[in-house]
């Protein structure tokens, strides 16, 4: 019994780890958290990464090169 719960802990403990919040739209995602900069701060998801931050990103580029 003491094992099982050692191990559910330990599941729980690495279930933890795996659960990132997302700072743009604030659903919970599993895989590996991207960098929201220039949107947001913090961690975002796959999905928020490729809709906008890296769509904000490409305007923001196109900003600078009018400049
Ligand atoms: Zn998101």
């Amino acid at each position: 019994m003491e094992l099982f719960l050692i191990s559910i802990m330990e599941y729980m403990d690495k279930a933890s780890e795996m659960t990132n919040i997302c700072s743009i739209c604030g659903n919970e995602f599993s895989e590996y958290p991207n960098n929201p900069y220039p949107l947001s701060k913090g961690i975002c998801c796959d999905s928020c990464n490729e809709e906008l931050v890296i769509q904000s990103r490409l305007i923001k580029m196109r900003e600078n090169d009018e400049d």
